[in-house]
């Protein structure tokens, strides 16, 4: 008896909700849940999109098509049956400093080099033509975009490179997790200093070294690889992915910052069509 009571308390909220969504959605072309996740945001009113509307991104620009028909769309969910390439290793040539400025990319930490100096440079191999593409930006979303066997580590992180002409080309992938024997990551103690990522300030001269990141993923010799595409609008393709299988673990405190400075921006993992993987 008293369960069936429950069971009758709950039928209403459920009823008037399934009553009220259709006609919401009819009176403004706009789901309800968008709608209310859309009001407080600044970020949608200044970008066009939030995370939240990725399934329909292809729906809000005429030149964000790729985000719903592309064929090598990212990120994806590698599996450990895909194994590790053998092919198109990343030659890492950054110099041991690099300048630039922080800023909050509206979801977490973001560097970009500010062009001064010896030019960070990585080397791969693609479809028998050795590419050489020039080190721009890195930024964090929270969690990680990329699986792997279905575990999503906390965070991931992002070097984007471009080519000589400007086109971006490919992405440096880092899952970032923590564990409580970490040390914390060496990698991100360089920006103990920095400032509140939160805030809209951009903080210039800030001096890292990227190689710090390399050597936490034991050189970054045990990766995947692929044919994918930006994970924000407008998803455009071409570019080549790598992703290390080694994970950079940062102390609880270090996460727990970096997720303090961040906001959800891990968009769905897409399914492997023409990726290439590990190919
Ligand atoms: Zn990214």
């Amino acid at each position: 008896m008293a369960a069936r009571t429950a069971l009758s308390l709950l039928a209403v909220p459920l009823a008037f909700v399934s009553a009220c969504a259709p006609e919401l959605y009819k009176r403004d072309g706009v789901h309800p849940i968008h709608k209310r996740q859309h009001i407080p945001n600044t970020i949608a009113d200044t970008r066009g999109w939030t995370f939240d509307q990725s399934e329909e991104w292809n729906t809000l620009h005429a030149d964000w098509g790729y985000c719903m028909n592309g064929i090598q769309q990212s990120p994806i969910a590698y599996e450990s049956w895909m194994g590790s390439s053998q092919k198109h290793q990343p030659t890492f040539n950054y110099p041991n400093s690099v300048f630039g400025s922080l800023n909050n990319w509206d979801f977490g930490p973001q560097f970009t080099y500010d062009d001064s100096g010896v030019k960070p440079t990585l080397h791969f191999e693609e479809n028998g033509k050795n590419e050489t593409v020039y080190f721009k930006s890195w930024h964090t979303h929270a969690p990680a975009e990329h699986t792997i066997d279905g575990w999503r580590p906390k965070a991931e992180m992002h070097f984007v490179h471009y080519t000589a002409d400007g086109t971006p080309r490919a992405v440096v992938g880092f899952l970032i997790d923590r564990t409580p024997q970490s040390q914390g990551s060496e990698f991100f103690s360089q920006m103990a200093d920095s400032p509140d990522f939160r805030s809209n300030t951009t903080v210039a001269d800030i001096e890292i070294n990227l190689n710090i990141a390399i050597n936490e993923v034991l050189g970054y010799t045990d990766f995947f690889t692929y044919q994918g595409s930006l994970t924000t609008p407008p998803c455009k393709e071409g570019l080549r992915w790598f992703v290390a299988k080694q994970v950079i673990y940062m102390s609880d405190l270090q996460m727990q910052t970096l997720l303090d400075r961040s906001t959800f921006s891990a968009r769905p993992t897409q399914p492997v069509w023409l990726h290439n993987v590990n190919a």
